[in-house]
């Protein structure tokens, strides 16, 4: 646990036993550094999933643009599937989808 920043006679009421002060609480929300948001598994607390269906798939690239998270994968041009630690389960990528059954939602976020 970090040093306490807590001035010495502070009128600030000591936390519970075991957990941090307020000030020992790391800053939330920060990108500290560039290209860090890949670090955030936005995946796992996902609670329904997109199923790709590549027979069907035009690759038209429509879910790719439309996709908050970069999570649809793209390879030699084609679409062939979903980055399962960051696609959110949003939803978006099959609600844009122009061909049926190409992109689907299933309930559950696990794969
Ligand atoms: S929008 Fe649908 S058809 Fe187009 S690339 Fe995505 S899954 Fe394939
Ligand atoms: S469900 Fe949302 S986050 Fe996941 S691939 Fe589709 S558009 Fe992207």
């Amino acid at each position: 646990m970090a040093e306490s920043k807590l001035a010495a006679g502070s009128k600030i009421a000591a936390p519970p036993r075991g957990l941090p002060a307020w000030l020992e609480i790391p800053l939330g929300g920060i990108l500290v550094e560039p290209g860090n948001a890949v670090e955030y598994r936005t995946g796992s607390w996902r609670t329904r999933r997109p199923i790709h269906d590549p027979a069907r798939c035009t690759s038209c690239m429509i879910c790719w643009l439309y996709c908050p998270d970069d999570a649809i994968v793209v390879r030699e041009q084609k679409v062939v599937g979903v980055d399962k630690d960051h696609c959110k389960g949003c939803g978006i990528c099959a609600r844009e989808c122009p061909v049926k059954g190409a992109m689907n939602m299933a309930e559950g976020g696990a794969y």
